[in-house]
């Protein structure tokens, strides 16, 4: 259709200047491009064994009644959640997948008056919940390629710098995607010491399951001194709900107020609130996906020690690998190889591939495919 109005022009500033979030590229994709079947995606840090068997099973009842629109305020859901942390209803948000919380988050705390902090190869996220509403984004820079224990890491002392008057939030990935990276409790604590209480601190802790580093910390516990941090966690990475979105914020009662009058009634839907509750007692299912990942960890690390290939500080269900050349035809030759995975250039990294850990088989074809499309 032509027009001669430019629609661009119309949007507000900060979604004009918006770059679109780049997901993995979808198994049905790949699928009609290339014409190929037995594909393996390692693009977005899914759960290789698939959902919790008792979240599948927790569908059946929803989906006899999809008639019926779910429980807006997600009594069950946050009561179990309360349950299994230790904390009260009133402190929890729900949302469609913890994207939507940080969505919540930016438009309860931020407009165009005001200015968000977070790190350089900070979740992609940040800045476009940021963008949308007009505010002002502050990127700290992260570690040096360096840094002799946390290269591309977050700086904390580089955050707190960019904090002012017109800081209103600070966003923080621990550990971070796409990089892997991660903060100690000693670190992450003294930081919160010294942020003024009226900045929002976000930890955001999607795949706080995973770590197994004794110096990790759990930022749930630190909620009853820190009345301005909010706690992020999702049901997308270890539970394996990633197709339902589900994800919620843990805060003050005050903010959780502030944050559910901006949360659309029924953002959560019925089908996933079911799985969601079920998933959290899925204990067995957690400590398999654990052991799964650790063990796949393990795998790639020493597939790079033997290949020479350097990668970051991981502790999460994903290795971001330095190609030292452009990734992105050795992303496009992977793809042919049927396997995906994910190239980061839109984080300032041209050179890397970041790939989710698998089943010790799907990291095995990868491994393979990625000493094949090196030597090509
Ligand atoms: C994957 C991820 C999330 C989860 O997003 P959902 O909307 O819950 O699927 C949140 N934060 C980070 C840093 C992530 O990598």
């Amino acid at each position: 259709m032509q027009s001669s109005i430019d629609y661009k022009q119309l949007a507000v500033s900060g979604v004009q200047a918006l770059q679109p979030y780049q997901p993995g590229k979808p198994i049905e994709e790949l699928e009609r491009e290339l014409g190929i079947s037995n594909i393996l995606k390692l693009a977005s840090n899914e759960n290789p064994l698939g959902a919790s068997p008792k979240a599948q099973a927790a569908l059946a009842n929803p989906l006899k009644a999809l008639e019926l629109y779910p429980d807006g305020s997600g009594y069950q859901l946050k009561a179990a959640i309360a349950q299994k942390f230790g904390l009260q209803s009133s402190q929890i948000t729900l949302g469609n997948g913890s994207n939507d919380v940080l969505d919540i988050i930016a438009r309860v705390f931020l407009d165009n008056s005001r200015a968000a902090v977070f790190s350089e190869y900070a979740f992609a996220v940040y800045p476009i919940v940021t963008q949308a509403v007009g505010a002002e984004l502050r990127i700290a820079k992260a570690n040096p390629a360096e840094h002799h224990a946390m290269p591309y890491g977050h700086n904390l002392p580089n955050i707190a710098a960019k904090i002012d008057d017109k800081t209103r939030l600070v966003f923080i990935a621990n550990p971070n995607n796409p990089t892997g990276t991660w903060l100690s409790g000693n670190d992450l604590y003294g930081f919160m010491q010294r942020v003024p209480e009226d900045v929002m601190v976000v930890v955001d802790e999607a795949y706080t399951e995973y770590v197994q580093e004794t110096a990790f910390p759990n930022a749930l516990a630190w909620l009853d001194e820190f009345p301005n941090l909010i706690v992020t966690r999702t049901f997308s990475k270890i539970y394996g709900l990633a197709g339902l979105r589900v994800g919620y914020a843990v805060s003050s009662p005050a903010v959780a107020d502030m944050l559910n009058r901006v949360r659309q009634p029924f953002n959560v839907n019925s089908l996933a609130l079911a799985a969601a509750a079920a998933a959290l007692d899925d204990d067995d299912f957690l400590s398999r996906s654990v052991m799964t990942n650790t063990a796949g960890l393990k795998q790639w690390f020493d597939a790079c020690a033997e290949s020479g290939w350097e990668y970051m500080p991981t502790v999460g269900n994903f290795i971001t690998v330095n190609c030292k050349q452009a990734a992105t035809p050795l992303y496009d030759a992977l793809l042919r190889e049927g396997v995906i995975v994910r190239p980061i250039g839109g984080y300032g990294l041209p050179q890397h591939l970041r790939i989710s850990i698998g089943t010790e088989a799907q990291n095995i074809r990868c491994i393979n495919a990625l000493k094949k499309v090196l030597a090509a």
